[in-house]
């Protein structure tokens, strides 16, 4: 089966191509985030069944599949958001302990930056306050240093001219690029995504796409759970595929999507074509 989507692809040019790509920039052997034999209850509904997992520094990594299919609990657990009931997860060679003190905890999830679908803005704060306060109260950098790291983020991300203003003032996109500077402001070893333009409307998705190119091109690491398949099969390095709490297929992006191997694949990506503009 074969999911063509080209006639809608943009002008950027796939992560993986070689001579577009300075070579520093593609991912490395190096095992950032490693999940092993992950397990989820809630209750008695198996949410994540035995899932392994892994991503390498500079590797993006879009995570697709139905609602409901574990996408949102496996992020989670990531960063310790969520507590797995059996398996391990390591960040950077250390092990996320389920039984670490809150402050270890926080010191773990420092290296994970997370964006999530609803912004999660402090409503109170304006938009540098919002970007400056991790790395003032939970990395103790003088004020100056912080306030010009903002600075830089907000410029990053196109909202310079948005610093003093509060969240209420934003359109979603740009509540979302502040959520990203925010994220980045504690410098973490990977970003995670959590459907970040599923909240926005249409007309907004793309400022914020841009954004997460950017930061693609730039070698970040980054997963993203994400509805956008065009993102999915442009931007990442890896797409996987899960279903009903199981990693079903996973791969270079444009196999997976000329030729899914699995039935569950090809109906969830059929369905999602489907409905596509
Ligand atoms: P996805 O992000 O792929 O849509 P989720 O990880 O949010 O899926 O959810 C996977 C399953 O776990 C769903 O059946 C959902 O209803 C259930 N679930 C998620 N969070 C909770 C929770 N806090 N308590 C009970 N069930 C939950
Ligand atoms: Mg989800």
């Amino acid at each position: 089966m074969d999911f063509d989507v080209s006639q809608s692809r943009d002008s950027l040019p796939s992560r993986s191509s070689e001579d577009l790509l300075d070579q520093s920039l593609a991912p490395t052997e190096e095992i950032l985030i490693r999940v092993s034999k992950l397990n989820k209850y809630f209750g008695d509904k198996h949410v994540l069944k035995d899932i392994d997992f892994e991503v390498h520094r500079r590797e993006v990594v879009a995570l697709i599949g139905p609602s409901g299919s574990g996408k949102s609990t496996l992020i989670r657990c990531l960063n310790a958001l969520e507590k797995p009931t059996s398996g391990e997860v390591y960040i950077h060679g250390d092990r996320l302990n389920p039984n670490l003190s809150l402050k270890q905890l926080s010191v773990l999830r420092r290296d994970l930056g997370m964006v999530f679908q609803n912004f999660n803005l402090f409503p109170h704060m304006t938009v540098i306050q919002n970007v400056t306060e991790a790395p003032l109260l939970v990395r103790k950098m003088p004020k100056d240093q912080a306030m010009a790291l903002g600075e830089e983020l907000l410029a990053k991300v196109g909202l310079s001219e948005k610093r003093d203003v509060y969240p209420s003032r934003l359109s979603g996109g740009q509540k979302q690029r502040v959520a990203i500077a925010r994220a980045l402001a504690m410098q973490p070893r990977a970003l995670l995504f959590d459907e970040p333009t599923s909240a926005l409307d249409p007309e907004l998705v793309g400022e914020v796409l841009k954004v997460m190119k950017d930061l693609a091109y730039e070698g970040s690491t980054m997963v993203v759970v994400t509805h956008e398949m065009q993102f999915a099969r442009d931007v990442s390095d890896r797409v996987v595929f899960m279903s009903d709490g199981a990693i079903v297929e996973q791969g270079d992006p444009e196999e997976l999507f000329r030729r899914p191997q699995h039935k569950r694949t090809q109906m969830f990506l059929e369905r999602i074509m489907s409905i596509l503009p």
